[in-house]
Order: C-alpha cells, then sequence, then structure tokens
C-alpha cells in the first residue's frame, strides 16, 4: 500500500555541554535518531514510549514546525518543506495537529464558532457567510449542538473543548490529523467518548492519523499499526494486534505486561523497569536499553542492535531476537 506520510531516517540532535562548567565537552544528544515509518491513507499509526522518548520533536518534524537535522518526510509523495514558506501553507491545509490539552489551544478571548472558522479565514475559503455555515456544519458531525457555538472554551467541559479542536483541525478537510496525546488530559469516560469519534471520523473522511500517546491502552484501541519508541529510535513496530498479543522488544514487553489486560499475551510477567533511561547525551555505543534490560548480554554494551524484519510485518531492534 503506498503511504501518505512517509518518513526517511529522520534525526534531531542538539549539542548539549557534558557538564554545568563552561569548559564541559559539547556532545550530540540525539533526541530523534533515524526514525523511519510509513502510514496509509485513512489508517492510524500508533506511536508509543516513556515520556521524552522523542514522539512530540517527531510530530512536530512531521508537519514541519521543527527543522530536522537529518532526513525526510514525505507527504502524499511531496517533500515537507523545512522554511514555513508558501508551499508549506499550501501542506498544512491537509496535515493538521490535536494537542493534548485543548484549553492550551483554544484562544480563550474567541467564541469557538470563530475559532473553528478561523482556518477558512486564513486560507481565504468562502464568504463570510459561508465560512459561517461550514463551520456550524462541521461543530454538528463532531457533536456540538448548536447552542454551543457562541460560547467560549472556558464555559465548556474539557470533552466539549476537544471536540471543537477536532472541529477546527478538520474544517479544512485535511488527510493526516497528528494527535499528540489527545485524550490524556480527558477523564476516562470522555476519553471514551473522544476516541469514538475519532474513530467515527475516521470512517467517514478516512483521515489518517499518526497517534501519539503514552497510553497503551487507548494505542491498542485504536491503530492498526504500533511503533515503539525508546530514546529517539524505534525498537518495535508491526501490526497492533500482533505487536501487542506478543510484543517481542523486551522494552516493548516490560510496557505491555505495565497494562492489565485480557488481550495481554497469556503467561506474560509483570515487568517492572528499573532506573530511567539515560540522558540521549550520555549514551553508549551499544544498544540504548542495556542499562535496564534483564536480558542483556556482554555484546549488547558494545553492538547497537539495528531494526530488522523478525516475522511477517513485524521488525525490532534486538540482538536476542536477530539470533532466534
Ligand atoms: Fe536487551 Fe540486548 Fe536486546 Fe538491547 S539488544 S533489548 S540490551 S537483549
Amino acid at each position: 500500500m503506498s503511504a501518505l506520510l512517509d518518513i526517511r531516517e529522520l534525526s534531531r540532535h542538539y549539542p548539549v555541554r557534558n557538564s554545568p562548567w563552561p569548559w564541559g565537552k559539547s556532545v550530540s544528544l540525539r533526541a530523534v535518531d533515524g526514525v523511519s515509518l510509513r502510514l496509509p491513507a485513512g489508517k492510524t499509526l500508533g506511536l508509543v514510549g516513556e515520556s521524552g522518548c522523542g514522539k512530540s520533536t517527531t510530530a512536530r518534524m512531521v508537519l514541519g514546525l521543527l527543522p530536522a537535522s537529518g532526513g525526510q518526510v514525505l507527504f502524499e509523495g511531496q517533500p515537507v518543506p523545512s522554511v514555513r514558506g508558501p508551499r508549506w501553507r499550501a501542506l498544512r491545509q491537509r496535515m493538521q495537529m490535536v494537542y493534548q490539552n485543548p484549553l492550551d489551544a483554544l484562544d480563550r478571548r474567541l467564541r469557538v464558532q470563530d475559532q473553528v472558522a478561523e482556518p477558512l479565514t486564513i486560507f481565504r475559503q468562502g464568504s463570510m457567510a459561508e465560512r459561517n455555515e461550514r463551520a456550524r456544519a462541521m461543530m454538528a458531525s463532531v457533536g456540538l449542538t448548536p447552542h454551543l457555538m457562541t460560547r467560549y472554551p472556558h464555559e465548556l467541559s474539557g470533552g466539549q473543548r476537544q471536540r471543537v479542536v477536532l472541529a477546527r483541525a478538520l474544517i479544512l478537510g485535511p488527510s493526516l490529523l497528528v494527535c499528540d496525546e489527545p485524550v490524556s488530559a480527558l477523564d476516562m469516560s470522555i476519553q471514551a467518548q473522544v476516541i469514538n469519534l475519532l474513530q467515527d471520523i475516521q470512517e467517514r473522511r478516512q483521515v489518517a492519523y499518526l497517534f501519539i500517546s503514552h497510553d497503551l491502552k487507548v494505542v491498542r484501541q485504536v491503530s492498526h499499526e504500533v511503533a515503539v519508541m525508546y530514546l529517539g529510535r524505534i525498537v518495535e513496530q508491526g501490526a497492533a494486534e500482533d505487536l501487542f498479543r506478543r510484543p517481542a522488544h523486551p522494552y516493548t514487553q516490560a510496557l505491555v505486561s505495565a497494562v492489565p489486560s485480557p488481550w495481554r499475551s497469556a503467561g506474560l510477567p509483570r515487568i517492572v523497569l528499573q532506573g530511567d533511561p539515560p540522558r540521549p547525551g550520555a549514551l553508549s555505543a551499544g544498544c540504548a536499553f542495556h542499562s535496564r534490560c534483564a536480558q542483556a548480554m556482554p555484546s549488547c554494551r558494545v553492538v547497537r542492535p539495528e531494526l530488522q524484519p523478525i516475522a511477517p510485518g513485524r521488525t525490532a531492534a534486538c540482538h536476542l531476537l536477530a539470533r532466534a
């Protein structure tokens, strides 16, 4: 299947000092390091991992909001420009972002209907009456009743605000939504409603989602494919159902084992990860996970495992799996 979004060897490195002193050596902090992902039209790719693993940095580079240090992002076959010019603006109509906290994403001084219509104004689409009509229709399609249209964001519930954010993101008819923890700030019952809405929107509009979350239960529910990220690199990828039932990489096994669920592989014991991830700037040559991996071997400290096929449709970066 051809990819709507094709991320190739994407990297983002920052120079940092390895000590607080001015004479400290400068090292490269690899926030994202050679990430390659493909997302077909109308599908959902879940991107999971602990906080600080590079998920959100990847999302911002995908949208051209942050320049990459290396690699390329192709959207509908076209490279996403790293400089914000007319071509970037045209592409942004087709790829939109949904943030974690809807209150931060909305302007508290504007009525919600005006905020939903605002992208149409920015891209000079239709007359004012047409823009308002489209905004009303879009708000209705995400389940917002007409009496809410003249309200301000602080007068709405968290779930209603996230529906407004979705209406605003969808008004230009994008083919990709980059959703960065879109339900993390919501109560459990509201989470379920917003997830159902996202699935319904995908069915009706064939929108693809790059769905970023640390919540594996949510990712399992919405994703067709899942990629697991650890310290800036993809360590495992595969079809969601298969990956959650049979996690292969020790890091994925630990993440999956922490989620009490009937779909988890029978007999997978709870694996408690010890310690925090090392600072990306302090990474040694071997596997970035070796200091926390219960199955680490001497070679793991010196040889970095590359992502490689381990089964049809599955890839992982682990020496154990390469030997199998
Ligand atoms: Fe663990 Fe070694 Fe595999 Fe890394 S390469 S996940 S340290 S077994």
